[in-house]
């Protein structure tokens, strides 16, 4: 099939650029995108990459369209024959003006409801109840391909540090998490754009002694970090979230990542985490109370690396998980669509 991604059309903050596919940092949703071309390239289709300019082209199969503009995007997929558009823009494009036959589906990744529900997907059965989706709507997780992340081959050694890896905000739960390092007794680096001054001061004026701040990373820094922590912690909480009400995690790209590079996860039951950590890790709960016994016997309970990485592949690799999304696409083309 003639597949086009549509993946968000964002430029680097403070810049002309345009973030690519996969991001030159903190960017979940173009992983996605990243790993799931590959799922589709690996299956045999032809996959037509919108929304990201600049993104590495050279993939057999693939095509980067050099369009951003949500417009330009809409134009281009008005004029081409591919058979499924599949967007992950968030509703900055959608099914109207599409040459007839063409299947329109869109995964979603915020906690709002949909902008076009009807041929919706969801990362997790948490975040489709949240948005309001319909219980006939796909739940599809996030894939993760293992040759984008450091393998068992490339025996990064495993240190003891913890790892916070995403946006440094309070519904992410970076506080949490450097207190529940700071009861284990590590050190916990804390790795992404801090857009809140205050509730980085927070952390650092807490628990500074044991959190290492280094920023945004990307490339090669982040695929050692992902494998040499001793764990990731993903301790999104229940409080109000960027687009407004609770925060439900909607499918927690660190997570499989992480697992993926051979490191388990301890995240608490928010949105979706309630559904993948417990293959690759534990649940703890909300908030920072946390004991040093209890943090300690969590971490020592942990599953080993090579069960982490079996896991992640089996639930969540690309292939398979590109599989599911084209078993979507045939059934749209065949006229079934759902709310
Ligand atoms: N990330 C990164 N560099 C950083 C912080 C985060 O590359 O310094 C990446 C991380 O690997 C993940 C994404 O940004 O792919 C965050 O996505 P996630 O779904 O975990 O959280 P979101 O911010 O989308 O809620």
């Amino acid at each position: 099939m003639k597949v086009a991604l549509v993946n968000i059309p964002l430029r680097v903050p403070g810049s002309d650029e345009w973030i690519t596919v996969p991001p030159q940092g903190y960017g979940g949703i173009q992983w996605v995108v990243a790993n799931l071309m590959d799922g589709l390239l690996e299956l045999g289709h032809e996959v037509f990459l919108l929304g990201a300019p600049g993104s590495p082209a050279g993939a057999p199969g693939l095509t980067v369209v050099p369009v951003g503009e949500p417009e330009e995007i809409q134009r281009w997929l008005r004029e081409s024959d591919v058979d499924v558009v599949h967007d992950h823009s968030g509703g900055l494009i959608g099914p109207a003006g599409l040459r007839p036959g063409t299947a329109f589906i869109s995964s979603h990744h915020f906690t709002t409801r949909a902008v076009n529900p009807a041929g919706c997907t969801y990362s997790s059965r948490a975040q489709r109840a949240h948005c309001g989706g319909g219980d006939d709507a796909p739940v599809i997780p996030i894939p993760v391909d293992p040759a984008r992340y450091r393998s068992a081959a490339d025996a990064v050694p495993k240190e003891d540090f913890l790892l916070f890896m995403g946006r440094i905000s309070p519904h992410k739960g970076a506080l949490e998490a450097a207190a529940f390092a700071a009861a284990s007794g590590r050190r916990l680096v804390l790795a992404g754009p801090a857009w809140e001054p205050d509730y980085f001061a927070e952390i650092t004026s807490r628990y500074g002694s044991t959190v290492e701040a280094i920023g945004e990373v990307g490339a090669e820094r982040r695929l050692d970090l992902l494998a040499s922590a001793h764990a990731v912690l993903a301790m999104s909480q229940a409080v109000e979230g960027p687009w407004g009400g609770i925060w439900c995690e909607p499918g927690a790209t660190v997570v499989s990542e992480a697992a993926v590079s051979g490191t388990p996860v301890v995240g608490t039951r928010n949105g979706c985490l309630a559904e993948i950590v417990p293959s690759v890790g534990e649940v703890v709960a909300y908030g920072t109370d946390f004991t040093p016994e209890e943090a300690r016997r969590v971490l020592d309970g942990l599953p080993s690396p090579d069960e982490v990485r079996r896991e992640a592949v089996r639930l969540w690799g690309h292939v398979e998980i590109a599989g599911r999304y084209v078993e979507q696409y045939r059934r749209l083309l065949s006229g079934v669509t759902w709310k």
